[in-house]
């Protein structure tokens, strides 16, 4: 595989959560690898995807309480939980 530049690997990455939705667990799991490999932070775009099957979400169940917004994979069923501003 070609080395890409820290900043060809970031147009690759902003590219593909651009298109999150078509994405597959598998192609979501190489795009975490090559973010990694160049130490670029998903940062908000990990919400977009589910932490533990890695697919991406699409119209997840959320809830908002307390400032604690759940999403639940429609998947596996695994909650994924973040603070709210
Ligand atoms: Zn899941």
């Amino acid at each position: 595989m070609k080395k890409l530049s820290k900043t060809e690997a970031q147009k690759q990455i902003s590219d593909f959560f651009s298109d999150i939705k078509n994405k597959t667990p598998k192609q979501v799991k190489k795009i975490k690898k090559l973010a990694m490999k160049n130490s670029i932070q998903l940062k908000d775009l990990r919400k977009k995807f589910c932490k533990k099957c890695l697919t991406p979400y699409d119209k997840p169940k959320i809830r908002i309480k307390s400032n604690i917004k759940s999403v639940t994979c429609s998947k596996c069923d695994y909650i994924s939980k973040w603070k709210v501003n």
